[in-house]
């Protein structure tokens, strides 16, 4: 069979791959995106299970390449945050207004945010979809990619990316290996309705075995994200509906009054991986691809889409210069770009995990005091809000 000549390969079409297509879709380049199946959402109240807190800073770049009219009415703004501390008094809120913004991030469901790129992607003229497929067969000749597809059809390409997760097949292809860390834990998420109407507060409580978070979802549902020890996760997971619905209520405390009703569980391992190698020649890795952390802070996603933006600016840039796209020196500015990011988020959410979770008795007291710090440190704190909601990094030129 005659191979066919494209620009790029996406190996996986989930949140970063397809951000990754939307964002091309105007370059010129001709992508080919392979994703392995149709996304099927488990849902919980009628809702995805799976959300996604996306920050301020990273719905400003879905705008940018034209999501946001497909995700209408269909977000959660989080207008505010509150953090506390299960063991002591230490607490902290965090107000949109501070960062004269409307919200610090929205509420998304996964499956919402796929189907609104999906949208996008399928309107693209250089963009294919090609689902359920997946790569048999991957060569890295010094000018091109070979890829072979399970229907026997064949690809050359400059460059390959590979979105394609946490477990990313491409990276074991290229014999890329990870730095890798288990937390030995398990994050709970499930659709729960409080008494109380959320108001656009998202709560955060961290507990000596891991932070709960109560998320709020458009309409007076809301998603909780509960990390907890392997042990506890499956005690947590084998209860009945009441009985979990007491033990969330008990962990959560008060806040939004009583947990009415609890949809369908699902629990997931949570580790914290960087793949080694970011880029090699003709191949970039993104998304969880290259890198996963802990849920805590809500980044992981956010983290990814700002890889795919990153990536296709420097594509369209090397493009515009014809260069060669594949090359190592056009992926390496894209790494560069992001190394700084992807580090400082990953430090971060090691330092908060092993700072919320140690049993060491000045553990709570250094909590306590920098939540109250932080509380009254006016610039520092809207500081750390813009880092935190991506507002502080240079939003990508349009790309084209
Ligand atoms: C409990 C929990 C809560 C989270 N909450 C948040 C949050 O609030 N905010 C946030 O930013 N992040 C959050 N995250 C992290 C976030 O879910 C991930 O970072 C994100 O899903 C990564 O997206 P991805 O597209 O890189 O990978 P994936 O979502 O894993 O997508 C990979 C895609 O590749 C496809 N694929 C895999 N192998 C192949 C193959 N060989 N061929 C073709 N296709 C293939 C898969 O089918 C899939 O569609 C959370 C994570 C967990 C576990």
């Amino acid at each position: 069979m005659n191979a066919r000549q494209v620009d790029v390969v996406i190996v996986g079409g989930g949140m970063v791959g397809l951000s990754l297509a939307c964002a091309l879709k105007n370059t010129g380049l001709h992508t080919v995106v392979v994703e392995r199946s149709e996304s099927t959402p488990r849902f919980s109240l009628g809702r995805d299970c799976r959300v996604s807190a996306i920050v301020a800073g990273t719905a400003e770049m879905l705008r940018g390449i034209g999501i946001w009219p497909h995700l209408e009415g269909k977000v959660q703004a989080i207008a505010a945050m509150r953090v506390w501390d299960d063991q002591h008094f230490g607490s902290i809120r965090f107000e949109a207004e501070e960062i004269d913004r409307e919200a610090l991030g929205y509420l998304i469901e996964n499956s919402v945010l796929s189907q609104a790129l999906l949208d996008v992607v399928h309107d693209a003229e250089n963009v294919e979809w090609r689902c359920p497929a997946v790569v048999d067969e991957v060569h890295w000749r010094m000018s091109h990619v070979e890829v072979t597809l399970d229907d026997g059809s064949e690809l050359h390409a400059p460059l390959i990316v590979g979105a394609d997760g946490g477990n990313s097949w491409l990276r074991s292809q290229a014999g890329i290996q990870t730095w890798s860390h288990r937390f030995g834990q398990r994050g709970i998420v499930a659709t729960v309705r409080p008494q109380f109407n959320h108001h656009g507060v998202a709560y955060q409580r961290f507990l000596p075995t891991g932070p709960l978070a109560m998320l709020p979802m458009s309409g007076d549902l809301c998603s909780i994200v509960w990390s907890a020890d392997d042990a506890e996760a499956d005690r947590l997971m084998m209860l009945d509906d009441d009985a979990f619905r007491e033990a969330l209520q008990l962990a959560f405390g008060p806040q939004l009054g009583r947990v009415e009703e609890i949809g369908e569980r699902a629990a997931f391992p949570l580790r914290s991986q960087l793949a080694k190698h970011m880029v090699r020649p003709r191949l970039a890795l993104i998304g969880d691809a290259a890198h996963q952390i802990h849920p805590l802070a809500g980044l992981g996603v956010n983290l990814g889409i700002r890889d795919a933006m990153v990536l296709a600016q420097e594509l369209a840039d090397a493009r515009r210069f014809k260069e060669d796209i594949g090359s190592l020196d056009v992926l390496s500015r894209m790494r560069r770009n992001r190394m700084p990011d992807i580090l400082a988020v990953m430090g971060g959410m090691e330092s908060f995990h092993h700072l919320f979770t140690s049993d060491f008795p000045g553990a709570a007291l250094l909590r306590d005091a920098g939540m109250r710090m932080m509380g009254n440190a006016g610039a520092l704190k809207s500081l750390l809000m813009r880092h935190s909601t991506g507002l502080s990094l240079p939003l990508p030129k349009q790309i084209s």
